[in-house]
């Protein structure tokens, strides 16, 4: 049972405030996990002076951080993996109770997830190697060289907390960097419950800073710090423009995580037992609140009617209701207000005359009683959509799902491709030259092709277009969190 005090506790990694119980006002919060035995939280936020103070902070330990050996950094951080491991499930009902997914997602995702973050960046920075050429003629060796470069900005959205947090903190400790970190205002809970581990690992006061609150305040206070050189940012478009601008009269370097509007193209020799299986999870997994999930599906005219039918059936075999039932595969969305965001799209495929086969407006939800006023959605499938509608070019993040056929190769590359975002896209066919073929002219930064979500935290990580800007994991995340320089030798 997770009661946190009042006020902060001592604690070395200056963990601004501590999450305080009475402090969630939204008390329909509650319908979403009313079975969860854990207590509702949500951290204070903190204030322009905690900020700068957090940056202070990280600002001193710099210093000594960066001059640890990579190996002595790794064994902090594997220590602090060990810890979040060991209370796996504490972590993962928390983090259910304050996101709203289920507490398996959680506990099979979110957490597992998190643990591996820190265990895999502990190990990446062992094995990195730098660039060294020879210059016979002018009897010089060059070589480079990369440096941390000083208090990185981290800031993450909601729907993966812990998760998309640690993302970001493992490369940047791990390169030698210090940092303030700040989760979604949302959902603060499991990062608070992290700091309670840091000093217990052996993390050094002021390695890892973690201030709370809105977007706004903290977040812009933290962005627009002149002492800040670089800034991670997981989360909205829209927010990453406001980012831009804060950061552009200090020339920051920046790494953008942003939306998407990925398309599954399922080719007539697809495999469409597994094709349709998958594609469910890809479109509603976490409640369709994941920037990789599945938006738009194109598939080929000959299988469409095949296709759509089993895949309405699989949509309402996705069963949705209370967040701590094993037998559930979504929970509820995160607020009221992004609830009534998705339900508005399902709202405009009926004005605009497309059809909704399942889901909102068509099945009816079953949960107890008392938790009948949640912010639970059922997986909803539409047609009819045209490829202008706001349903079929604007982020829905939620469990909403648009079908359509297509006739050739070109015109559905050119239809998935028609979209302001470029972040992930998934290809279902035998043939392997279409797939390389296809796969190559589709503007993603990331392209499944008879699978989804399948990471290997070691390759590039990122969007195109309006869904990003830079590349994150291994090497990638490393190049972001150093500073490179080339040294020349005359001998
Ligand atoms: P958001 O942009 O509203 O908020 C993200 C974070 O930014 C929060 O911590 C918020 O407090 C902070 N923030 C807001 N305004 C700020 C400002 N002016 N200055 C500094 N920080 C500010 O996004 P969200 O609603 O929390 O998350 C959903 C979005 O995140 C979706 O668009 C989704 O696609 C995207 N996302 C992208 C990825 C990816 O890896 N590409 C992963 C997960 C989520």
């Amino acid at each position: 049972m997770l009661r946190p005090p009042r006020h902060a506790p001592h604690h070395p990694q200056r963990m601004q405030n501590s999450p305080s119980s009475d402090c969630d006002s939204e008390s329909s919060r509650d319908n979403r996990m009313m079975s969860s035995a854990l207590h509702i939280t949500r951290p204070e936020a903190s204030d322009w002076l905690q900020v700068e103070e957090a940056v202070q902070a990280a600002r001193d330990a710099f210093p000594a951080w960066a001059s640890r050996s990579p190996a002595d950094r790794a064994q902090v951080m594997n220590r602090l993996a060990d810890l979040i491991e060991a209370r796996l499930e504490e972590f993962a009902r928390a983090e259910s109770k304050d996101q709203g997914k289920t507490v398996t997602f959680a506990r099979t995702v979110d957490i597992p997830r998190s643990v591996h973050n820190l265990r895999f960046f502990a190990s990446s920075a062992l094995h990195h190697t730098t660039d060294c050429s020879q210059m016979e003629p002018a009897g010089c060796l060059n070589y480079t060289i990369r440096c941390p470069v000083g208090v990185a900005a981290l800031i993450s959205p909601w729907n993966l907390p812990l998760y998309l947090l640690t993302w970001k903190i493992a490369p940047a400790i791990a390169a030698g960097n210090t940092v303030v970190a700040k989760p979604s205002e949302l959902t603060s809970v499991t990062a608070w419950m992290m700091c309670r581990l840091m000093n217990e690992a052996g993390l050094p006061p002021g390695v890892v800073n973690v201030v709370f609150g809105s977007g706004m305040r903290a977040g812009d206070a933290l962005v627009s710090h002149p002492d800040v050189p670089l800034v991670s940012f997981t989360g909205s478009t829209a927010t990453a423009r406001v980012i831009a601008e804060r950061s552009a009269p200090y020339c920051k370097r920046l790494s953008l995580e942003l939306g998407g509007k990925n398309p599954a193209i399922v080719f007539a020799d697809a495999d469409l037992e597994r094709c349709v299986a998958t594609t469910v999870r890809s479109s509603f997994s976490n409640q369709g609140e994941i920037c990789l999930c599945t938006s738009r599906v194109f598939v080929e005219r000959s299988v469409y009617p095949e296709f759509l039918r089993r895949f309405v059936a699989a949509a309402r075999q996705w069963k949705t209701g209370v967040p701590s039932d094993p037998a559930n595969s979504n929970g509820a969305l995160v607020s009221r207000e992004h609830l009534e965001k998705v339900r508005s799209f399902v709202k405009l495929a009926w004005e605009e005359g497309a059809q909704v086969h399942c889901g909102e407006g068509v099945d009816k939800l079953e949960v107890p009683e008392q938790n009948a006023g949640g912010y639970y959605m059922l997986p909803t499938v539409v047609t009819g959509a045209t490829d202008s509608s706001r349903l079929m070019q604007e982020e829905i993040f939620g469990p909403v799902v648009c079908v359509a056929p297509f006739d050739l190769e070109e015109e559905v590359i050119l239809r998935a491709n028609g979209v302001r975002y470029g972040l992930a896209a998934t290809v279902w066919s035998r043939d392997v030259g279409r797939v390389h073929r296809v796969a190559k002219q589709l503007q993603a930064g990331l392209v499944w092709t008879n699978c989804w979500l399948v990471r290997d935290l070691n390759l590039p990580f990122g969007g195109m277009k309006n869904s990003g800007v830079g590349r994150e994991g291994g090497k990638d995340s490393h190049h972001f969190f150093t500073e490179v320089k080339t040294v020349t030798i005359k001998h």
